[in-house]
């Protein structure tokens, strides 16, 4: 199947605003293509961003049939564009979309789709250092139909926004609450999934952690309330001895994050150790207490890497490395975003 492409004329085009919030302006183009029962994928098309015209019983309104992925484009010093592992994030998209019983793509439109859609608007991907045009593919069910069950009927939907740099003053460390009333995600339910209702839940979370201080939840295993999951809507390393760096091991209910993948491969590259764990909170606390633990960060397509300058657990402040970023996370975001702006080397190959 092949995508039309309906560029809209030059003179009606936006342009790029200085300031960039988060998520707040859109690029002119969009990519869609619908899905329907027996037909298959169809349709697919480049057009003027646009406002979607959806039945009130769409069941993606009702039930949350809803998938997404976020990813960047970076603009190069020799002024070209470039994605970091599309592959990973498409893959991704099409296992979140089976845990939902949605139709998958097919990863060579969408890829096609990606390129045809930024490169026609290339001049929304800002060279601020730091900042980049963010990308959200997203599939939701059309089918207007109350009766509970997969729909017949989908929209795949790619739409970019450009970002600034998350940390306008450099890596500012976080300051986290260790949730011991709320949980994100259990084994066998969706949280391995970008899906939207895993998000709404957390905004309750956000919000109470926000009255208390703190910026982002750290979120534990919901069978016990024992082990570290995930940092918000990143994942979460813990650095022993200024060289070790540990992940909560995929256990089922959390993100397989592509940060988190790019951070196991590349550190041993650089001169850390990775390991993967089931890690006790009591135990990481004890060995923040002991100076074992030497720097904690959370890791995603957002910030990269996010320094956690401070833990607060049942009422405890937990302070790591004074408060400051730390030479481990430092190294780390300077060499993932060397990567990716093409500023470094790609030993990976990880740059398309
Ligand atoms: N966990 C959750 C819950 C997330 O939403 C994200 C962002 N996609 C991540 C982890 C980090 O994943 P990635 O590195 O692929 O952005």
């Amino acid at each position: 199947m092949s995508i039309t492409v309906n560029p809209i004329p030059e003179n009606e085009r936006g342009s790029c605003p200085k300031e960039l919030a988060f998520g707040a302006a859109f690029a002119d183009h969009m990519f869609t293509q619908l899905y329907d029962d027996g037909l298959g994928w169809h349709d697919a098309v480049i057009g003027r961003f646009h406002d979607l015209k959806l039945s009130p019983a769409a069941a993606v309104l009702h039930y949350g049939q809803e998938i997404f992925e976020g990813m960047k484009a970076y603009r190069r010093p020799d002024g070209k564009v470039s994605f970091f592992r599309p592959d990973a994030n498409i893959k991704r998209f099409n296992r979140s979309a089976a845990r939902m019983v949605m139709p998958e793509v097919d990863e060579a439109v969408h890829l096609e789709a990606l390129e045809k859609l930024i490169s026609l608007d290339q001049k929304w991907v800002p060279s601020e250092p730091g900042s980049s045009l963010y990308i959200r593919p997203t599939m939701i069910a059309t089918s207007p139909k109350l009766g509970l069950g997969a729909a017949k009927a989908y929209m795949h939907f790619i739409i970019t926004s450009p970002v600034g740099p998350y940390f306008k003053e450099g890596l500012n460390p976080v300051s986290v609450y260790i949730s011991d009333k709320y949980r994100r995600a259990v084994v066998g339910g969706v949280g391995e999934a970008k899906t939207g209702g895993n998000y709404a839940a957390s905004l309750l979370v956000s919000e109470d952690v926000a009255s208390k201080g703190y910026t982002q939840v750290l979120w534990l295993d919901a069978v016990e309330g024992r082990y570290a999951e995930e940092v918000g809507a990143m994942n979460v390393c813990f650095v022993y001895g200024g060289e070790r760096v540990v992940t909560p091991s995929l256990s089922g209910s959390i993100l397989p994050g592509i940060t988190r993948d790019s951070v196991l491969k590349l550190a041993p590259h650089i001169g850390f150790e990775v390991e993967e764990a089931r890690l006790d909170v009591n135990t990481i606390l004890a060995d923040i207490k002991a100076g074992k633990i030497t720097e904690v960060f959370g890791c995603g397509t957002a910030a990269v890497i996010s320094p956690i300058g401070r833990l607060c657990f049942k009422g405890e402040d937990y302070i790591i490395n004074d408060n400051k970023a730390g030479p481990v996370a430092k190294k780390l975001y300077d060499s993932l975003t060397g990567i990716q702006y093409g500023t470094a080397e790609d030993p990976f190959n990880w740059v398309h």
